[in-house]
């Protein structure tokens, strides 16, 4: 598969039969309205599918199917084994059919397909296969209680979970969700990004292959600020997971107070540090710096945006630094030496543009890249871009840009690295690089962030939770953790006569 050239990938993709209409009941369906949205491909513009664009009016049936499963039992009440083997069948055809959702996932989202074959489908057939497994493992509990008594702490499915996805890594969020809120039962109505539908209709299709009964799982491609608010909004759904950016999550919890208080679980935007200090491994964490922030066109949540470095080496540094980013200049996503890919669409790539502009007006200097590239064909590239002696107070330093631009702050001693880390409203990811056993773990545990790294950087595993503090969100996705979010405590109190 990885011999495979860009000639090769192109002529498989003129052969994909796109699914582009909901799945809702266990049956692909056009929107009610018959409306249809345009998904383009952002390595050139063109269009791709026209996907059925769900309003409130699917959502009801969708949910109202979702919610008749949920009652009658077929999924919720099955033997965990039982849904553990219908778990991993799934994962097993998921795995099956890399290849072609590999494409798909590339053409949609303009992901390099090396990321995509490598890293976008192997993490979603690893979170289901790992949550299935799991399932039938996982006990409740006997608390101590007097002899006379017994009780029961059990963790029961909360019923009908809407999930809402953003673009950036569609597939996987969309596993990350799925995963465990199907593993404990739950009835699940999935409302993937606008831009970015055609993995989870692919993946819902091999859902019903593998057995998991009719309503469990309703895909529903729409738009958010209508179709998606109103799940948020709706009385009849008892959970809501999200992963997208912070004002939108915030509108979730709002949506939740004003309606059912639905338990809402939300993963948001981020700012991340990096921190290095003089006496790392500075090859390493200069390759990794690069690879922190231009990764998926630095369209991640968890990006290290702030390169937080000591002072005495910075020059040297990021010599090291720039020299990696000349590696990341953006390519046609179906070449599979292509390493960064396109933005999402030309409001991403437009607010990209803006930030550099914004970053020149503020007084960083701008050290590498800084241009859109590429133009000629028809899609959204932007270079690797560096602004270097940038004060944490600047606009480029606070806020999510979400595109291929790095802040470089330089600190003079730990105490100045934490306190510009903690400058922030997110607490999402971060890492330090120090090959000093008491900076690396005091400055780990000093940030405040969900997930840190000492000495690498996007670290971790399915074993492990992820989340983010502050204004990073409230949920875990990953690990048993995950479990949490979509389960009910309920004690049982015993008495004997
Ligand atoms: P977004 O918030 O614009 O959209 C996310 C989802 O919410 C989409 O499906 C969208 O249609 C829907 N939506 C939008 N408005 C809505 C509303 N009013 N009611 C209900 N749903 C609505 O985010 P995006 O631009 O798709 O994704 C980028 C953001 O996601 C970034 O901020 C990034 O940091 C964040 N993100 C976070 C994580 C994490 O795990 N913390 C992971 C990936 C991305």
């Amino acid at each position: 598969m990885l011999e495979k050239t860009t000639q090769n990938w192109k002529s498989q993709a003129e052969e994909l039969d796109i699914e582009s209409r909901a799945f809702i009941n266990g049956r692909f369906v056009d929107a009610v309205s018959g409306e249809t949205r345009t998904c383009f491909n952002p390595a050139d513009g063109s269009r791709l599918a026209e996907v059925a664009c769900c309003g409130p009016e699917d959502a009801d049936v969708a949910v109202a199917g979702a919610r008749a499963v949920f009652e009658r039992g077929d999924w919720a009440k099955m033997a965990p084994a039982d849904r553990k083997r219908i778990l991993v069948q799934w994962a097993e055809l998921i795995e099956q059919n890399t290849e072609e959702l590999a494409l798909l996932e590339c053409l949609d989202v303009g992901k390099p397909i090396s990321d995509t074959v490598n890293v976008d489908v192997p993490s979603a057939v690893r979170t289901i296969r790992w949550s299935g497994e799991a399932i039938d493992k996982v006990y409740d509990e006997i608390p101590p209680t007097p002899a006379d008594t017994l009780a029961l702490i059990q963790r029961l499915p909360l019923g009908v979970v809407a999930a809402i996805v953003p673009w950036n890594f569609p597939l996987s969020t969309t596993a990350w969700k799925l995963a465990p809120s199907l593993a404990t039962g739950n009835s699940v109505v999935l409302k993937p990004a606008s831009a970015t539908p055609l993995s989870a209709l692919y993946i819902a299709r091999l859902a019903a292959e593998a057995g998991l009964p009719e309503g469990v799982l309703q895909v529903l491609p729409g738009p958010g600020g209508s179709m998606g608010k109103h799940l948020a909004l709706h009385m009849d759904i008892d959970g809501l997971t999200f992963t997208g950016s912070t004002p939108v999550g915030q509108l979730l919890m709002q949506y939740s107070g004003k309606s059912n208080l639905k338990r809402t679980f939300l993963e948001l935007g981020g700012k991340s540090p990096n921190i290095v200090f003089a006496d790392a491994n500075l090859d390493k964490a200069a390759a990794m710096a690069a690879a922190a922030v231009f990764y998926n066109g630095g369209q991640t949540c968890t990006a290290g945006t702030r390169l937080i470095v000591e002072e005495k080496i910075l020059d040297a540094f990021m010599d090291k630094v720039t020299g990696h980013a000349a590696k990341w200049m953006p390519g046609n996503p179906l070449d599979p030496a292509t390493r960064m890919g396109p933005m999402i669409d030309e409001a991403q790539h437009n607010n990209v543009a803006e930030y550099v502009k914004i970053g020149h007006e503020e007084g960083a200097v701008l050290t590498f890249g800084g241009n859109r590239v590429l133009d000629e064909t028809g899609g959204y590239y932007h270079e690797p871009t560096i602004f270097c002696r940038v004060s944490n107070q600047m606009q480029i330093a606070q806020e999510e840009i979400f595109g291929p631009v790095l802040s470089v702050i330089p600190f003079a001693d730990v105490e100045e690295a934490v306190n510009i880390a903690n400058d922030s409203i997110y607490g999402l990811a971060g890492a330090v690089w120090s090959n000093d056993i008491n900076t690396a773990h005091s400055v780990a545990a000093a940030v405040r962030v969900g997930t840190m790294g000492i000495n690498n950087y996007f670290g971790g595993d399915i074993t492990v939770p992820f989340g983010g503090f502050k204004q990073s969100g409230n949920g875990r996705d990953k690990s048993i953790h995950a479990f949490h979010d979509y389960t009910e405590l309920k004690t049982t109190w015993i008495e004997f006569e």
